[in-house]
């Protein structure tokens, strides 16, 4: 992040090609396949005929982290292309739970006791089950969202017995001016212990990095799609 460079680029079919392939290389030097890890296309503030450029390269993961501009977008994406697959990865505030419980099927910003008890309520109201991250704040960041890792242990317990919250696994945003090595390791620790199988880690700048701590979704959004206005 704080060392890439910017990325200039409008069509995101070569990109895409590009990110494509160094997961695939980075799964290959780390011995693990390469369907282990999925690429979350993350499409915020990219318009739709952008985004319908990379479903036709093939892209059905994707990424958005405003309830508001997916609900405006998605809609008619999910209309005319089908098995698309839409991931929130963005803050989620309490009142756009309903939303972002009818549109999207995981969300990665499980953070607090208040939003695991709407989820679970919103979930129940309207049977439907996104998969759930719990977003954790490895570098204890007072602007970060994010559950301190100290008291990650015990939300998941919560989310799990008190909500009876499926959680799939744990999401993470580095600190942009540290190594995110260190960070992806926590991460990786934290779910090991508590027998969670997912990993939201890596961006367009250290996505290669986080596969080699274990990633199972990596969201890479300017590698794809070039930089955002
Ligand atoms: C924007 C965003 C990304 C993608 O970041 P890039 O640097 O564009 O790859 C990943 N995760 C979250 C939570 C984001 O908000």
């Amino acid at each position: 992040m704080g060392t890439t460079p910017p990325v200039h680029r409008t069509d995101p079919a070569e990109p895409l090609a590009s990110v494509r392939a160094a997961l695939v290389e980075a799964c290959a030097r780390a011995g693990r396949d390469a369907g282990s890890v999925t690429l979350i296309a993350v499409s915020k503030t990219v318009p739709v005929d952008k985004v319908e450029h990379a479903v036709r390269c093939g892209q059905t993961v994707f990424g958005e982290n405003r309830v508001q501009e997916a609900e405006a977008k998605w809609p008619l994406l999910r209309s005319r292309h089908h098995g698309l697959e839409l991931h929130l990865v963005g803050s989620l505030q309490s009142n756009k739970v309903p939303a972002a419980v009818a549109l999207f099927d995981a969300i990665h910003s499980l953070d607090r006791p208040r939003l695991a008890l709407s989820i679970a309520r919103e979930c129940a109201r309207q049977g439907r089950r996104p998969r759930l991250f719990i977003q954790v704040n490895t570098g204890a960041e007072p602007q970060k969202s994010g559950v301190l890792p100290q008291v990650t242990d015990a939300f998941i317990d919560a989310c799990r017995d008190v909500h009876d919250l499926d959680i799939e696994g744990l999401m993470c945003i580095p600190p942009l001016d540290e190594p995110p090595a260190g960070h992806f390791a926590l991460l990786a620790d934290i779910a090991v212990r508590n027998g969670l199988r997912s990993l939201s880690m890596g961006m367009s700048a250290d996505f290669v990095e986080a596969i080699a701590h274990g990633a199972t979704h990596v969201r890479v959004g300017r590698g794809i799609f070039g930089d955002r206005p």
